[in-house]
């Protein structure tokens, strides 16, 4: 399946499917000679990038390739500045592609190296997480700062996205739940029958069904994909995104990086959105059926008990959403109908009680 994104550099289109990573030559935008595919350690060990390099040899003369360590700690001014280098002995130009195949920390490292290398070559993505389906969409790139996550950054549309959702198989359980919370969030802030869908049939993360996961991750891009267009650089709606991350940035930052996966941390989150937006727009949502279709997904709610509330409303307060000192956060009206809302800090510190309370 083919989706088309609209950015204000150019167009490009979302290609969705099995099998993918064999084919990736097939769905180039333009001919290259020299093509430098990033990737990292884990996804190199289970042989997809020897799969994608016999694939574009096929394309190009000249295919190389530079692995990463896995994770986070990868998205840093030393390993982009390693990849720089590597780009420049290779002699890679303007005319060269750089293609991203991995989660998100790859997509993120190298579409900043794509952005920046000679003031910016074209580079595609090959996501191979699920978490992918959101950050390889929408052309926001970055690493990280000593002093904070995605301060040093660029926004650098990809030329084509092509995600091969054969690879989502081989993910670890607990990076399928972190995923999972940005599919959830999709439905929650644009569509109510994607988000019942995944109620009623997902019931276990270990075994999903295979179409109900094509289905949701189409279905989510497609969101991601129309909020990005009207918004791209995130002067308004595009924080409509961040529902579920006021909090649960809080939480990451507060359990410490590696703790808590990034969606575990937003499901939480959204949670208290949830319970916010009951109780600040009237919302009318069965909290609770949510509650225990989260706990059924194994998403540790109850760690939130061991973190210190004061501590996570101070987090909350440098969120990149506030203004002028006040605390904002992405509410829902309804399923399908956020809203950015400005939170009375009193407030948010007795709902946050509650939340913990209640919470298990
Ligand atoms: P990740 O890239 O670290 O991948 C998670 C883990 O899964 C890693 O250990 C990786 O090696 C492994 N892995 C990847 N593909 C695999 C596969 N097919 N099978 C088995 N293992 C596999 O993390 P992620 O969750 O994909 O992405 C998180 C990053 O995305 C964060 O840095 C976050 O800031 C960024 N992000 C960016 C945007 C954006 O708009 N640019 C949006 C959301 C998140
Ligand atoms: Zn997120």
């Amino acid at each position: 399946r083919t989706l088309e994104v609209n950015s204000s550099q150019w167009t490009y289109n979302v290609y969705i499917g099995p099998d993918l990573r064999f084919e990736v030559s097939k769905y180039l935008p333009n001919s290259y000679d020299k093509i430098l595919i990033v990737t990292d350690r884990h996804v190199e060990q289970l042989g997809y990038l020897n799969e994608v390099i016999s694939d574009l040899q096929k394309h190009a003369k000249q295919v190389y390739s530079f692995t990463v360590p896995a994770g986070e700690e990868s998205k840093k001014l030393d390993v982009f500045e390693q990849l720089q280098t590597d780009a420049i002995k290779k002699g890679l130009d303007r005319k060269s592609l750089i293609v991203a195949l991995g989660g998100g920390v790859v997509g993120d490292l190298t579409g900043f190296v794509a952005a920046t290398f000679m003031r910016g070559i074209d580079y595609i993505q090959v996501p191979t997480t699920i978490l992918a389906h959101d950050s390889s969409v929408g052309g926001k790139v970055a690493i990280n700062h000593s002093l904070g996550k995605n301060l040093i950054g660029a926004f650098h549309a990809p030329k084509g996205v092509i995600y091969d959702l054969s690879t989502i198989k081989s993910l670890p359980l607990v990076e399928k739940r972190s995923g999972f919370a940005e599919v959830i969030k999709h439905g929650l802030i644009a569509d109510k029958n994607m988000l019942n869908q995944l109620m009623e049939h997902v019931q276990t993360l270990e075994t999903i069904n295979q179409k109900i996961l094509e289905d949701a991750l189409y279905n989510g891009i497609k969101i991601k994909a129309h909020i990005v267009e009207q918004d791209e650089k995130e002067k308004g709606i595009r924080s409509h995104l961040n529902f579920g991350h006021t909090l649960g940035h809080a939480i990451e930052a507060e359990a410490g990086y590696g703790s808590i996966t990034h969606g575990e941390a937003v499901a939480i989150g959204m949670l208290f959105a949830l319970q916010v937006s009951e109780s600040h727009l009237s919302l009318s949502f069965s909290n609770n059926r949510f509650k225990n279709w989260l706990k059924q997904l194994a998403y540790p709610l109850h760690m939130v008990k061991d973190l210190q509330i004061e501590s996570l409303i101070e987090r909350m307060k440098v969120d990149k959403k506030n203004q002028s000192g006040q605390i904002r956060m992405v509410l829902l009206k309804d399923v399908g109908m956020p809203e950015l809302y400005t939170i009375n800090e009193n407030r948010l510190l007795s709902e946050l009680k509650t939340f913990i309370n209640e919470v298990i």
